[in-house]
C-alpha cells in the first residue's frame, strides 16, 4: 500500500498536489512519501516486535539523508556496503551501533574508518577479507565483530543480475568452506565472531528459496556450535519483493513466520536488511513529456527523465508503471506506445509497446515504484544533472537533494597546463 493516489483528478503524493510541485521545482524529481515509509517500516518491524530483532535498512537501495533519517528516527539501522554509505547513515542520525557493513571489497581504510566508529558487525565475504580486517583491528588494538556471509546455494528464482546466493556468485562463501574458515577465525586476535549472514538475492517473489536458505543457516548454525563456536546474531538479509506490475510477492506475515519459525529456540539476534521493500512503492520518478514522435507505426513519448536518472528497465528490463499526473479525457485515445527518454543510446527506453493514453506534450507523468534502486544509481551521462529529490509529509514538501547545477556539472573538471 503507498500514499501516492488521485483527488479530483490530479495525482498527489500524500495531500501534495503533484502538478504544483512540479511547477515549483521543475521537472524530472523524485519524490517520496513519509507516510508510505513510516507505513513499510512499521508493518516490516510490528512482525518482529515479539523477538529479538534488529532492522537494518540496505542504504544502497535509496541513500538519501533526509530518507535514512526517517527510517532512524523510527528506530532503523543501516545496512551499508561502503564508508560513504557509513557516513551517510550517520549523517543522517542513524548510530554507529545501528550499521552492519556487508560487501565484497572492503578496503583497509574503510575498515578503519568502520572500526573507529565502532559498528554493530561487519559480515565478511572471503578470507583475505577476514586476515586484513584482523591486521587492521589489531593495529588499532580492537576487535571487530563479524559474521561470516555463508551461500547457501538456493536459487531465488529472481533476475540473474540481482541473485547472490547460488555456488557461482561471487557474494559469500559457501557452506562448505565456511565452516573451515570460522576454525581459522578463532585463531585470530582481531576478530570476535558473533554471528552467521546469509543474503541471496533482491525482488523475491517466493518464499520458498527464502524457507531453503533460512533452513540451511539454521543446520549449520547448529554445526558451529558443535565445534564450539559462539553465535549471537544471525543476520537474514534483504530481499522480499515488491509489486511493480502484476507480480504477487509474499506479504511481509508470510514471510516474517518463516524467518521465525527457522530461526526459533536458537537464542540469537537477528538482523534483517530489507531495502526494496521499505522504500520501492514509497517513491515516484515525475517527469514531463517533451514530445510525441511519430516514426513509421511507432508512437514515441519522449520525456525529459532518462536512462541516467532510472536505469533499472534499461539494466534489469524492469517493469514501471506510467501513469499520468492529470486523468486524461476519458475520450483521449489509448495506443501502444514507446515511452523513452532523450539520451543518445537505442536502451534508453523506460516501456515499450505500452498500452496507454497518449499524453499530449507538457503533460507530467509518473514512474510509479521507483523509491529503490532509482536515485542511487543515476548518473549524469549526456552531461544531464542529477535530478532534485523531495520528500512530501502530508500537506508539505521538502527538497531533500537539490537539483544539481551545470556549476557543479562542470566545476570538477580542469584543462591540464603541460609544461
Ligand atoms: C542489496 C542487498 C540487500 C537489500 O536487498 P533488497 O532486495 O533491496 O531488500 C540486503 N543485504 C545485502 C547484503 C545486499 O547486498
Amino acid at each position: 500500500m503507498d500514499h501516492f493516489h488521485y483527488k479530483n483528478g490530479v495525482y498527489h503524493a500524500e495531500d501534495v498536489n503533484l502538478v504544483k510541485l512540479a511547477e515549483k521545482i521543475g521537472t524530472p524529481f523524485y519524490c517520496y512519501s513519509t507516510a508510505t515509509l513510516t507505513r513499510h517500516y512499521s508493518v516490516f518491524s510490528g512482525h518482529f516486535a515479539d523477538v529479538d530483532a534488529k532492522i537494518c535498512f540496505a542504504v544502497k537501495s535509496n541513500s538519501n539523508v533526509g530518507v535514512l533519517n526517517t527510517l532512524g528516527k523510527l528506530g532503523c539501522g543501516a545496512d551499508v556496503v561502503s564508508e560513504g554509505e557509513i557516513r551517510l547513515a550517520m549523517a543522517a542520525g542513524i548510530k554507529p551501533q545501528d550499521i552492519v557493513f556487508s560487501g565484497v571489497g572492503k578496503t583497509a581504510s574503510e575498515m578503519a574508518f568502520a572500526l573507529d566508529q565502532d559498528i554493530f558487525q561487519f559480515n565478511v565475504e572471503s578470507e583475505p577479507e577476514v586476515d586484513l580486517l584482523n591486521q587492521v583491528a589489531i593495529s588499532k588494538d580492537k576487535k571487530a565483530r563479524i559474521a561470516v556471509r555463508v551461500n547457501p546455494d538456493v536459487d531465488p528464482k529472481t533476475h540473474a543480475k540481482i541473485s547472490t546466493g547460488q555456488k557461482e556468485s561471487k557474494f559469500g562463501i559457501p557452506m562448505t568452506a565456511a565452516l573451515p574458515l570460522y576454525r581459522h577465525i578463532e585463531s585470530l586476535r582481531g576478530i570476535d565472531v558473533q554471528g552467521v549472514s546469509v543474503h541471496i538475492g533482491s525482488q523475491l517473489i517466493n518464499l520458498e528459496p527464502f524457507a531453503q536458505a533460512f533452513a540451511r543457516v539454521r543446520a549449520f548454525v547448529g554445526e558451529l556450535r558443535a565445534e564450539g563456536c559462539t553465535i549471537n546474531t544471525l543476520d537474514l538479509g534483504g530481499g522480499l519483493g515488491i509489486p511493480y506490475g502484476q507480480e504477487e510477492p509474499p506479504m511481509p506475515d508470510m514471510y516474517a513466520q518463516i524467518a521465525k519459525r527457522e530461526m526459533q529456540g536458537l537464542g540469537c539476534k537477528i538482523l534483517f536488511e530489507p531495502g526494496r521493500v521499505l522504500v520501492g512503492n514509497a517513491g515516484i520518478l515525475v517527469s514531463r513529456v517533451i514530445y510525441i514522435k511519430k516514426s513509421g507505426s511507432r508512437i514515441f513519448v519522449i520525456v525529459d527523465a532518462a536512462m541516467n536518472d532510472l536505469i533499472r528497465p534499461t539494466l534489469y528490463g524492469a517493469y514501471h508503471d506510467i501513469v499520468p499526473v492529470v486523468t486524461p479525457a476519458g475520450d483521449a485515445p489509448t495506443e501502444l506506445v514507446d515511452v523513452v527518454g532523450p539520451v543518445c543510446e537505442t536502451g534508453d527506453i523506460f516501456a515499450e509497446q505500452r498500452l496507454l493514453k497518449v499524453p499530449a506534450p507538457g503533460d507530467l507523468v509518473a514512474f510509479r515504484s521507483a523509491g529503490a534502486y532509482g536515485a542511487v544509481m543515476a548518473s549524469t551521462y549526456n552531461a544531464r544533472p542529477l535530478i532534485a529529490e523531495v520528500m512530501v509529509n502530508g500537506t508539505q514538501s521538502a527538497v531533500v537533494r537539490e537539483r544539481q547545477t551545470y556549476e557543479d556539472l562542470i566545476s570538477r573538471d580542469t584543462i591540464p597546463t603541460w609544461k
